[in-house]
């Protein structure tokens, strides 16, 4: 049996989640009560009593649970959920419509109603990400309703809770029909594989969708490209199909090799025609330097933390000296495309790394656009916390 539970709001968390804020964070109670169990449904009051909101107790990093309705007497079953997963497609329309672009992110937890929980749809298939085991205990309703709205050839799910951000080894398999993988999916009419049953990522990260049409429409023609931390190579099959001369794509992981073969492959490029280096980026930023090496455009997008053998890597501590390290294998003129997806700190945060990186080595430099979430991502609208993805275009006038 779900549990219900009562949970009085200390004033400060009260009036932030009566104005709208969708997430329970961890010091909103006073934390005497003994915990509810995951999933339970929590009437959210003031210190009168009086009724707030109804959200469910589910611990995933900052917070211990999010608002799902404000209507008393709403019930949290699978018609709720088929509301949501309605309101969602709704806002969606122009991807449904889409022929050249098959893949994007159906639901995007908080900014759709429902934080801990998000539906990505490829070539037909959902895949989706629980972030809490509160949220999973919602498991049944919510395929209930997934399946009723979106109509899935097939759906996956990654569990991402309960093992210290890391990905327990599983069938990803839920229901319908099974994928063959490699599946092709289209972005805006370049053609990437992904794999929904191969560990914790999928072989594309779709919040980057328009920083890779960018990359390609705008800045790629006659240039040569590195492209650090490239995984499975996207943003150089981008580069590429925008007539780049030639790209470099760098990542420390094995994987990564073969999975950027499949990527230009899929996108009739001669991989053999490319560089695909297996290695520590910052060690390459050594061996780049010391041949002399410079690229007319730089792609940086590391992870929000990293720690390899011989150190740790943050983005909020470490920015600056990775575009400085960058800006000595950067063409006079070149471009430094700058993204992080760290939600800790914000734009205007992450510029001021940027602009203490070039201060500091008297370069100058123009910003010549900005990225954040693509409209699929949506987030809470007053509450730019939530939109945790910031690139910046960055041309270097040396
Ligand atoms: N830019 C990619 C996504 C990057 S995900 C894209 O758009 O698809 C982060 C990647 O950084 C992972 O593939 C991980 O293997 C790699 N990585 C982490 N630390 C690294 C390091 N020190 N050197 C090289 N790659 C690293």
């Amino acid at each position: 049996m779900r549990q219900s539970a009562e949970m009085q709001l200390k004033p400060a968390a009260a009036k932030k989640i009566k104005s709208g804020y969708p997430l329970i964070l961890k010091d909103a109670v006073t934390g005497t009560a003994a915990p509810p169990q995951e999933g339970a449904v929590l009437r959210l009051t003031d210190e009168s009593g009086g009724y707030i909101a109804t959200g469910y107790y589910g611990i995933q990093n900052k917070g211990i649970g999010w608002v799902l309705s404000r209507k008393e007497s709403e019930k949290i079953d699978s018609r709720f959920f088929a509301g949501k997963f309605r309101q969602a497609r709704a806002k969606r329309t122009a991807f449904d419509a889409s022929a050249d672009t098959t893949a994007f992110r159906l639901f995007n937890g908080e900014g759709d109603g429902i934080g801990g929980l998000t539906v990505d749809f490829y070539a037909g298939f959902c895949m989706v990400s629980w972030y809490s085991e509160g949220i999973y205990s919602f498991r049944e309703a919510v395929y209930e309703a997934l399946a009723e709205v979106a109509e899935p050839r097939g759906i996956y799910e990654k569990l991402r809770f309960n093992t210290d951000g890391q990905y327990v080894e599983q069938d990803d398999y839920v229901s319908g029909e099974r994928g063959e993988f490699p599946l092709l999916v289209q972005e805006n009419g370049m053609n990437f594989a992904v794999d929904l049953n191969d560990g914790a990522m999928t072989g594309i990260f779709l919040d980057q969708r328009n920083v890779r049409k960018a990359l390609r429409d705008d800045y790629a023609s006659g240039k040569s490209v590195l492209n650090t931390f490239s995984y499975t190579g996207a943003f150089s099959v981008a580069a590429l199909l925008g007539g780049a001369t030639r790209t470099t794509s760098v990542d420390l992981a094995k994987r990564s090799l073969p999975k950027t073969i499949e990527q230009f492959a899929v996108n009739g490029i001669d991989f053999e025609a490319q560089d695909i280096k297996v290695m520590d980026v910052f060690d390459y930023f050594g061996y780049a330097a010391r041949h002399g090496l410079k690229f007319d455009v730089v792609v940086l997008d590391p992870p929000s933390f990293a720690r390899t053998k011989k150190k740790t890597f943050s983005t909020s501590k470490d920015y600056p000296k990775l575009l400085k390290d960058t800006l000595k294998i950067t063409s006079d003129d070149g471009l430094i495309i700058a993204s992080t997806n760290n939600a800790s700190f914000s734009m205007k945060k992450f510029k001021s790394f940027i602009h203490k990186a070039f201060t500091e080595t008297e370069t100058r430099y123009k910003i010549t656009e900005e990225h954040q979430l693509p409209e699929d991502f949506v987030f809470p609208e007053r509450y730019p916390e939530f939109n945790y993805l910031k690139v910046v275009f960055i041309r270097v006038m040396k």
